[in-house]
This record gives structure tokens, C-alpha cells and sequence, in this order.
């Protein structure tokens, strides 16, 4: 199947440029059963391949990018051979027994949202769209439901929600992810500090392997002693070791009640100290983010955005702008000079370092934090009442619903604004790691340290535990020639990557690992992954047809 190997400019390394293969065309015998078995659901199309080539990568709309502007560096995509929309777990094991049998290689494919390329073909091979994959079935006694792979996550979570049930995962992608992409790439939704992490959702998983044989990871039981817990060994895999085509997941009943929050803390420090202090005390919000000082002027600075009042214990030194009149001059200059604005932003991006230092000093800014309680009222005013108590004691002062308000209706929307990025001659990305609290600070700084002579850097804390926090950090810069470009974004995630793990991180949270991330997972884990992963890999997919080349595998 694979003839050739080539990379297209030798002196890159991943992830900027995508290894591309020379692949073989697809034997004929192998197009000709797929077409008998699904008809025109088996897509060769050069159009439908293009679909497929790429997904939701600031890598994929760099390349993007660049081609419209004329340029052609190496693009990061890469179209399938073939797409096979299949509808049945019977079709999922036949057309995985027909790439076993010719040597093709099988993607398994969500929506594409993945921001890592992750369903990139770099092999070539056949695309497996699971949308049609969509079945559910809800245990209301024992709040567990079945569900298809392919389903939408937003649909989903509206089916749901008619039920009297809520999932809890709202990922920013809610609307343009399917649960099998989320269970394969081990996400989190916004409110995970109470519904947890997917992984914490999943009871057990079918799974086709690469013979076409399914299996069950186990009963639908809510704990069980029986050796270990092979469901998390396929969530998270990315499609490497298997197709996951059903899912068993935990559900909850609807809250009766959402309670919206927000404070103000003078430090970004104090502010950490009260999330940890609550949770470690049993508190469980649905949603906690803690804005850092350049967030949350940003935050802040949004057109419907409320004044915050002055925290009480100002810090020693600090600029006398409050928040509500570094907003207002900044609304007074757009609106008196709103040509400036865009050169004002570009200026923002062109000088990283210096925006960077000098936001790293602003005392004044102090950190927001918004807060959402859920669940049955008497609970929910209870945890409310001891986060409030808690954070008291850390100089936090209550600031009303209203920030968070304002960030519940806006939650996905903020994910799909980076398009006015792009169209301003920029790029972004974003990078989250998490640590236990013990190093959270030291994470924070090394990462901030690590990204600032390349982007602009801005971070929110957010998927907080008793035993530590995600930090999502958001890098933009202007683009520059391509090729330039280029290496300033490898070199934000080979310094901040490299900056987290020295601080204790891992080097992703949720977003998964991909092709974007395979050489860092790969230094990160050493001997686990040759000695452990590797080896599993091989005995499941001994031809390594499943998605290959991805989490680092070869
Ligand atoms: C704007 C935006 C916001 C985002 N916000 C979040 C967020 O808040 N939280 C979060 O966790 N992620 C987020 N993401 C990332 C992405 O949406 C998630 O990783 C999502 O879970 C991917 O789902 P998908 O169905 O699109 O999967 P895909 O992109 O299609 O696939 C992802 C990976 O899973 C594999 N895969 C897919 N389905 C299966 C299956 N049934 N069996 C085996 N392997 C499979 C694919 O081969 C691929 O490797 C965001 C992305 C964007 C673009």
C-alpha cells in the first residue's frame, strides 16, 4: 500500500510540515466491494476527499491562509482515499475487515472539530464517517444512556434535556462535535468541576477492532473489580487501537436550579487560593474561570460587559485605572478613532514581548472569576454560600451575576471568533495543560515565559479539581512570510510544551494529542509509551491500519 515517503522541506520536523505519502491507489477489488456494500455512501470524490483532509487545526487554516494569499508552503491536511458513511456496526466491522485484508488504512471520523489533527490520512486510506451511527437508548432508573458514536453532541444534549436528563458536556464545540470524537479525544465540557471530564462519564465502550471483531469493555455496572478498566484504555485512543461504535455513559437529572456568580480578587494568586481552599472544602461548581489580569481586561472590555467594582485590598502600587475607566477610555479612542482600532490591534499583536511584560505587571486590573452552582436548590444555595464564605477570607469581592451571566450566553461563541484574527494578518491557537495547585503558578509563569517573545499570551484557568486546575492558554501573532510563521507557531508549542512538562504538566487537557502534539507525548512518556503503548498498539493493530501515525505512535 505505501510506497514512498517524503517530507516536503527536509529541514522541518512536525508539526509544521505533515509527513505526505505516496500512496497507492486503492486495489479494485477493495473499491468494488465497498461499492457493492454501501453504494453511493462509498465517496471518491475529489471533492468529498477534500472534505476529509483536514479538521479544525490552526495548522489546517494557516495553510489555508497561505493559499489564499497565494502562497504554498506544505499544507496540514491531507484528503483521504475514500470516505465509506457507514450506518450499522455491522458496516463498521466489514469495511474494517476489507482494509485489514488490502492494507488500507481506516480513520475513524467524529465531525472533524479536532483542533490536533488527529483524523489527517497521512497514510492515505479510508475515512470511516461514523454520523450515521446515531442510536439511543436511556435507562431512566439507573441514569445511564447508550449512545451511537456519530451523535451530535448539541442534538444530544437537547434529546436529553426534553428527558429531564443533562449530560453535563458542553464543550465550546458542542454544536459541531459528534460523543464518539469526544470519548476518543477524552474531552471536557465547561461544566466538568462538577459533571467531570468524559472519561469520567464513561461506564463501557463497544469497540471494533482492527480484525472486524467487536467487543464489550464490560457490563453496564457502576464499579466493578475485574482487572483493569478497559474502557479507559479506548477512551482517549484516538482511533489507533479501535472503532468505538456504542457508548455507556453516567448521566444526571436536569438541575432544578443554576445560580450565576462572579468575584473580583486583587491577585491571581488570592483568587487560585479560594478555588483551591472550596474544592479541597467539598464545593462543586458546575463552572469556575479565573480570568488572568490580561484576560480579564479583555473580558471586561467587551461592549455589554458590566463595570466590576474596585476590589477591597487593592495591592500596594497599583495603577490607579479601574477597570471601568480603562474600558471607557479604550471605547472613547474606538469610537473617536475607529481606524485606529484595527492598526491599535495589529500594533498589539506585532510586539509580543513588549504587550507581554507589560501586561505581566498589572497590578491594578486585578483577576475576575465567574462561577456557575447547579443541581437541587438546598445544595446548590449551600455551595454558593461556602464558596462565598471562602472567598472572603481571600480578599474576593462579590460582583454580581451578571459577568457570569453574560458568559453563560456567550459561551461557545468566543471559540469561533478567531476568524477576525486571521482577517487581521494573524493566527491563534491554544494550548492547555493542567497541574496539581502545588505547581499551578509555576506552570502558569514558565508557560507564559516560554510563549511571550513568540505571541501574545493571555490564559484563563478553568476545569478546576480538589487536586489541581487546567490553564488554558490563548498565543496570537501576526503572520509573517509563511515559512517565518511557521516557525514562530512550532516554536510556541515546542517551548510552552516543553515549559509545561518541566513544571509537572501534562501536555494536554482536552483537547487530545493528534498529530500536533505525537513527538511531545512521545518525550513526555518515555519507556511508558516504547514499553507500555507501543506494544499494545502492535498486538491490536499488528499491520497498524488504524489511524496511524497518531499520539505518537510511528
Ligand atoms: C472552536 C472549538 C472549540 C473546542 N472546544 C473544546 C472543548 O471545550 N472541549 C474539548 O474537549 N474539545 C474542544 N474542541 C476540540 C474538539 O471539538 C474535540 O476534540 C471533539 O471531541 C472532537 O469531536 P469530533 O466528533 O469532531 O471528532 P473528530 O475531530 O472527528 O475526531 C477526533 C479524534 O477522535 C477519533 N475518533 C472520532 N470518532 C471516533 C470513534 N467513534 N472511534 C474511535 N476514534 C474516533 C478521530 O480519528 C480523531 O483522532 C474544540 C474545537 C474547536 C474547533
Amino acid at each position: 500500500m505505501l510506497q514512498a515517503l517524503s517530507r516536503p522541506h527536509d529541514h522541518e520536523t512536525l508539526p509544521t510540515a505533515i509527513i505526505r505519502a505516496m500512496v497507492a491507489e486503492l486495489p479494485t477489488a477493495f473499491c468494488a466491494a465497498l461499492k457493492d456494500s454501501l453504494g453511493e455512501r462509498f465517496d471518491r470524490s475529489a471533492v468529498g476527499r477534500e472534505a476529509y483532509a483536514r479538521d479544525l487545526s490552526t495548522l489546517g487554516h494557516l495553510g489555508l491562509a497561505d493559499a489564499l494569499d497565494g502562497a504554498s508552503p506544505p499544507p496540514f491536511a491531507q484528503p483521504p482515499q475514500g470516505i465509506a458513511r457507514v450506518t450499522s456496526v455491522e458496516e463498521v466491522q466489514a469495511v474494517t475487515r476489507l482494509c485489514r485484508e488490502h492494507s488500507v488504512p481506516l480513520i475513524p471520523f467524529g465531525a472533524g472539530s479536532g483542533v490536533c489533527g488527529g483524523i489527517l490520512a497521512i497514510r492515505g486510506g479510508i475515512t470511516l464517517d461514523l454520523k450515521g451511527l446515531a442510536d439511543l437508548e436511556i435507562d431512566h432508573r439507573s441514569l445511564l444512556i447508550t449512545v451511537g458514536p456519530g451523535y451530535n453532541l448539541q442534538l444530544l444534549e437537547d434529546r436529553l434535556q426534553r428527558e429531564g436528563l443533562t449530560l453535563g458536556h458542553y464543550p465550546s464545540s458542542i454544536t459541531c462535535s459528534t460523543i464518539g470524537g469526544a470519548v476518543a479525544a477524552r474531552g471536557a465540557g465547561q461544566l466538568s468541576t462538577r459533571y467531570g471530564k468524559v472519561e469520567d462519564m464513561v461506564v463501557t465502550l463497544d469497540v471494533v477492532l482492527s480484525c472486524g471483531t467487536r467487543v464489550s469493555t464490560g457490563p453496564k455496572v457502576p464499579r466493578a473489580a475485574t482487572g483493569p478498566d478497559w474502557a479507559q484504555l479506548f477512551t482517549g485512543s484516538e482511533g489507533v487501537l479501535g472503532t468505538i461504535t456504542s457508548c455507556t455513559l453516567r448521566v444526571h437529572r436536569l438541575p432544578a436550579l443554576r445560580l450565576f456568580r462572579s468575584y473580583s480578587f486583587p491577585t491571581l494568586e488570592l483568587a487560585l487560593e479560594s478555588a483551591r481552599l472550596a474544592l479541597q472544602r467539598g464545593v462543586r461548581p458546575a463552572a469556575l474561570r479565573l480570568y488572568d489580569p490580561l484576560d480579564t481586561l479583555l473580558v471586561a472590555r467587551s461592549k455589554d460587559a458590566p463595570p466590576l467594582a474596585p476590589t477591597e485590598k487593592p495591592v500596594s502600587g497599583a495603577w490607579p485605572l479601574s477597570l471601568l475607566s480603562l474600558r471607557g477610555l479604550k471605547e472613547a479612542l474606538g469610537r473617536a478613532l475607529p481606524d485606529l482600532k484595527e492598526h491599535a490591534e495589529r500594533a498589539l499583536l506585532s510586539k509580543p514581548e513588549w504587550i507581554n511584560s507589560l501586561t505581566a505587571t498589572l497590578p491594578g486590573v486585578g483577576c475576575l472569576m465567574i462561577l456557575t452552582f447547579e443541581g437541587e436548590p438546598s445544595l446548590a444555595r449551600a455551595e454558593e454560600a461556602l464558596f462565598d464564605e471562602v472567598a472572603k477570607t481571600q480578599s474576593g469581592v462579590a460582583q454580581g451575576p451578571e459577568s457570569a451571566e453574560r458568559w453563560w450566553r456567550n459561551r461557545i461563541s468566543v471559540s469561533f471568533k478567531q476568524s477576525g484574527v486571521y482577517a487581521m494578518g494573524g493566527f491563534v491557537d491554544t494550548m492547555e495543560v493542567a497541574t496539581s495547585w502545588s505547581r499551578l503558578m509555576e506552570l502558569h509563569d514558565s508557560v507564559r515565559a516560554a510563549l511571550s517573545p513568540h505571541a501574545l499570551v493571555m490564559a484563563h484557568f478553568s476545569h478546576a479539581y480538589a487536586e489541581g486546575c487546567s490553564i488554558y492558554f490563548t498565543f496570537a501573532a501576526l503572520r509573517d512570510d509563511p515559512a517565518a510563521t511557521r516557525e514562530r507557531y512550532e516554536a510556541c508549542w515546542r517551548e510552552g510544551l516543553a515549559a509545561a512538562v518541566a513544571a509537572g504538566a501534562c501536555v494536554s487537557h482536552h483537547h487530545g494529542i493528534g498529530l500536533l502534539k505525537g513527538e511531545a507525548l512521545r518525550a513526555a512518556q518515555g519507556d511508558l509509551h516504547s514499553l507500555v503503548f507501543q506494544p499494545i498498539k502492535s498486538a491490536l493493530d499488528p499491520s497498524n491500519l488504524l489511524n496511524p501515525g497518531k499520539l505518537g505512535l510511528p
